[in-house]
């Protein structure tokens, strides 16, 4: 797509990388069929390419608030990347673009508010965990649409045991399902230990930086990033081998940190080593953990697999490990989640989930399992099923057919005895 950069904006580095990107474009329309908002409403100007054409308005100095209006109603799922065949880098673009439309036209007061709200107090674990409890006590009060999102607190549980190994690897639980789900990142470390490795908390971890940075606040994006990098690198340092990451957004944007910190000399290789040190999960079990015993459980089950969890990985998992999953023939890729976007949008966010909800629940399963947090919540807002992390499942699993560590511990060597699983102290 042909781009004249507009007077003001050629000493822009920003305008020049858009330009760039942009050029790569060649209006072929293959990515529209990808595009959940196309789908839903129809609007060419509610596609990738629409949005595309909306952006090189923007670097030609016309962007305004129909730019804006379309541009807000992405998800930044991204499936626009992966049916492009000319390898336009969407995501990119958006977030290379954002500050340059924000100037050409300025958000509201409602719309900055809700932004500040939002990127104030989720992105901070003992901030956010006392709104969500005062959010409960008060539930009665609240907006319907806002109570649904909050899940019941899980009963109390007792902590679980975990045993010291040789093998380590840190376990980052994120920001928001620490809050809203610690029973996923607590199944992940006993799952570790069953396989003989040692998850590491690391204390002080938040935000991945992901939420800043779909809200278009780059500078707190970055300096979250950089505050794990200090607090995450020391681990591997010290012999962690793999920072496993059980919502795979977060997981998705840690992979993304050597990009966003390219130009950062303190900070790019240690980045490009973090990015390159995360496990899914998934690839864990099916690499080591097909060898725990389970018993699968006696229905069959839904999975919805988010816009950022590589696809096919869980479910290949599951068929591994003989666990009947219903069919999803014609299912749409989004459930409308989108980090912050339930909130942002949520008239268009319900009625992905409810195509999203409806299809998942057509062949009758007994719960609906994904890889992320944010499509947990929102699913669970719209479901009458429940709803929850996978490796829950497969955790209660292995606890039913009576899986223990199996391998010899260096606790055990050391004669040193059990251990509670740290991040239930905190
Ligand atoms: S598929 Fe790629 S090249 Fe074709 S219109 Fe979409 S973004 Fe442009
Ligand atoms: S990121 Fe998702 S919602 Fe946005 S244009 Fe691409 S496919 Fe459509």
């Amino acid at each position: 797509m042909e781009v004249h950069l507009s007077h003001s904006l050629q000493g822009e580095a920003a305008a020049r990388e858009g330009e760039r990107l942009i050029r790569a474009c060649v209006h072929c329309g293959f990515c529209l069929p990808a595009c959940p908002t196309y789908q839903l409403l129809g609007d060419e100007l509610d596609s990738p390419r629409g949005r595309i054409y909306l952006i090189k308005e923007v670097l030609e100095g016309r962007g305004g608030v129909i730019a804006r209006a379309h541009l807000d109603r992405c998800l930044l799922c991204r499936a626009c990347e992966r049916a492009c065949p000319s390898g336009v880098e969407y995501g990119r673009l958006v977030a290379t673009t954002r500050g340059l439309l924000a100037a050409q036209s300025p958000r509201g007061p409602r719309d900055r508010l809700l932004r500040w709200l939002i990127r104030t107090i989720v992105p901070y674990p003992a901030r956010f965990s006392r709104v969500v409890a005062v959010a409960r006590w008060i539930r009665p009060v609240l907006p319907a649409s806002l109570a649904a999102k909050l899940p019941t607190p899980p009963p109390a549980a007792l902590p679980p045991v975990l045993h010291p190994h040789r093998r380590r690897m840190l376990l980052v639980p994120g920001c928001a399902q620490s809050v809203l789900s610690p029973a996923t990142h607590l199944s992940l470390a006993r799952v570790c230990d069953r396989l003989g490795i040692e998850p590491i908390f690391s204390p002080g971890s938040g935000c991945c930086g992901a939420l800043f940075h779909h809200l278009g606040s780059e500078e707190a994006a970055l300096r979250q990033i950089r505050r794990n990098i200090d607090l995450w690198w020391p681990e591997l340092q010290a012999g962690a081998e793999a920072l496993l990451i059980p919502a795979s957004a977060c997981a998705l944007m840690v992979r993304e940190y050597p990009d966003l910190l390219a130009r950062d000399p303190a900070y790019a290789d240690r980045a490009r080593r973090i990015a390159d040190a995360v496990k899914d999960p998934a690839d864990l079990l099916l690499s080591e953990g097909l060898r725990l015993p389970i018993a699968p459980p006696g229905r069959a089950i839904a999975i919805h697999c988010p816009c950022t969890q590589q696809p096919g990985a869980v479910e290949a998992l599951f068929r591994k490990l003989g666990i009947p999953l219903v069919p999803q023939p014609d299912s749409p890729a989004c459930c409308g989640a989108a980090g912050a976007y339930a909130l942002l949008q949520p008239r268009l966010s319900n009625q992905l989930r409810a195509r999203k909800a409806s299809a998942l629940e057509a062949g009758a399963p007994a719960e609906i399992l994904t890889a992320n947090i944010g499509c947990q919540i929102h699913l669970a807002s719209g479901s009458q099923l429940r709803v929850r992390h996978w490796i829950e499942l497969i955790d209660e699993c292995q606890t039913q057919a009576g899986a223990s560590h199996g391998v010899p511990t260096r606790g055990e060597a050391n004669g040193h005895g059990r251990e509670a699983c740290p991040a239930v102290q905190t």
